[in-house]
């Protein structure tokens, strides 16, 4: 498959994924949009960085583009089901890009905001609706929508939406979409409940497998500074004030761990906000548009308020802290060096982290050159609470808190912070599913591999100017991300 006009797509997607810049599908575009446009369910192991939501969108336009009847009110053509708000709000905002020539409508349901707005998006009948689970099982139950009349069903990150605890939920909306319908189901990796979500929920699907997590890309420089914790903060401001750092991203484990970086680099001046599970839906959506527009230049986050986050020109992410699951380094590296551009990941590793550092360089294969001797004096990081999957794989749940800067009075030899943990706690309300776990999302074999673009030079492109110590706006496009659920 060489270009998208080989694909049999109508007029004004084709016109809308030119003007996107797009000259040739990725793998898994390749190879679900065929199968989709003949009416087969698919299931799509891919994750994001592949192309994966215009893999599944242009079918749906092209649809809409050939047949277009709106749905009767309280209805929905299209369901597209994701696990977090704010990669809801970003497919939407691909279904706007790729149908802009199209007359297609749109909604997003998500929690944390008013649900007023979406009860009225939905109304009138919606051709395609994106939705967190939890919120449109409310919206179900108050009779503000009926899936009686979706012929389309889209899973998307369904791995993510089992560790969140969504399986009950989708199961239960599954079984109120008719049965005569389009399934397509993607998840980053297939553990057996999403198989068996599979078999139950789709018929005779292509299969379709693209990169896993396996290896981050190669576009992107790797850096361990091997630090005392004592000393990250003012490691961590001499880094991103550096007049290389276009764009930064800066991982914590800890949501008040992310609050307190980010105080301490506005208060050396520099243009930073935080973004996490504690933050309300407007704050997350404000932000994250601040980032992408560019009047904020670094961003403090866990893990899990990072998933989905697709920005461009991010030439820096900087763990601040070591993730305990290796998978999750992967995942956030991924967020530089996206669609063929080159970044710097700097991980900031203290004593007490050595061991995480271990198992990265064990699941990627290779080690990272690092830097520096110091750590040494760092006691093993305090446990606090559990451990377990939906609770705090990655510790930014409400099990394992990283202590405060000079807390190692507090640690007890020995005790090292939880590890992956192969129990699996109950599912708590949204909010907390939210914040409970990493991101399986990332892009590590990423679109540059897709696209064929060679691996070449590893740093990011320097941007004149200087530092940003200001929030000077910067000509980027987006910002429209998450307006729709605010
Ligand atoms: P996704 O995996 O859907 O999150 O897409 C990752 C990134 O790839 C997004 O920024 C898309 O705009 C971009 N993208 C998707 N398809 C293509 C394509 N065929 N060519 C170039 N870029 C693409």
């Amino acid at each position: 498959m060489k270009n998208f006009t080989d694909l049999g797509l109508a007029e004004t997607v084709l016109k809308a994924v030119e003007a996107e810049g797009y000259t040739t599908p990725t793998p898994i575009q390749a190879q679900v949009i065929p199968a989709m446009l003949e009416g087969r369910d698919v299931l799509g192991t891919a994750q994001t960085g592949t192309g994966k939501t215009a893999a599944f969108v242009l079918p749906l336009l092209n649809r809409l583009a050939d047949d277009h009847q709106r749905p009767p009110p309280k209805s929905c053509g299209t369901l597209i089901l994701a696990p977090t708000r704010e990669l809801a709000a970003q497919i939407a905002d691909s279904v706007r890009a790729y149908g802009k020539y199209g007359r297609q409508s749109v909604a997003v349901v998500v929690g944390g905001v008013k649900p007023g707005p979406q009860i009225k998006a939905m109304a009138r009948g919606v051709d395609i609706l994106v939705a967190t689970p939890g919120r449109l099982m409310d919206h179900m139950q108050g009779g503000a929508i009926r899936l009686d009349q979706t012929t389309t069903v889209i899973l998307d990150e369904a791995d993510q939406m089992l560790d969140l605890g969504f399986m009950p939920a989708i199961r239960k909306i599954m079984s109120k979409v008719p049965s005569k319908r389009q399934t397509a189901l993607l998840s980053a990796t297939m553990p057996k409940p999403i198989r068996a979500l599979a078999n139950d929920f789709l018929n005779n699907p292509v299969e379709v497998a693209v990169a896993t997590v396996a290896k981050p890309i190669e576009l992107i420089d790797q850096r361990v500074m091997l630090v005392d914790r004592s000393a990250k903060r003012r490691i961590l401001i001499d880094i991103v004030g550096a007049s290389d750092v276009e764009r930064a991203i800066v991982f914590t484990r800890t949501k008040r761990g992310a609050d307190k970086v980010q105080r301490s680099l506005a208060d050396a001046g520099l243009s930073a906000a935080a973004i996490h599970g504690n933050k309300s839906q407007n704050q997350r959506t404000k932000t994250l548009d601040a980032f992408k527009n560019g009047n904020v230049t670094i961003l403090v986050a866990t893990d899990i308020a990072a998933r989905g986050i697709d920005v461009e020109n991010i030439s820096h992410v900087i763990n601040f802290e070591l993730p305990n699951i290796p998978e999750s380094y992967v995942h956030r590296i991924g967020r530089t060096a996206r669609a063929g551009k080159s970044g710097v990941a700097v991980s900031l590793c203290d004593g007490a982290e050595r061991e995480y550092l271990r198992d990265i360089e064990k699941l990627v294969g290779y080690k990272i050159s690092s830097t520096g001797n110091g750590g040494a004096g760092d006691e093993p990081e305090p446990r606090r609470g559990g451990g377990g999957r939906n609770g705090s794989r990655n510790g930014n749940g409400n099990g394992n808190r990283q202590p405060r800067d000079g807390a190692a009075k507090n640690a007890r030899p020995g005790n090292r912070p939880a590890r992956r943990s192969k129990h699996k706690a109950k599912p708590a309300a949204q909010g907390a599913r939210e914040e409970a776990r990493p991101g399986n999302e990332g892009d590590s074999d990423g679109l540059v591999r897709m696209l064929g673009q060679k691996p070449g030079g590893n740093r990011p492109s320097r941007k004149p100017g200087g530092p940003r110590r200001s929030s000077r706006k910067r000509s980027q496009g987006g910002g429209s991300e998450a307006r729709e659920s605010a």
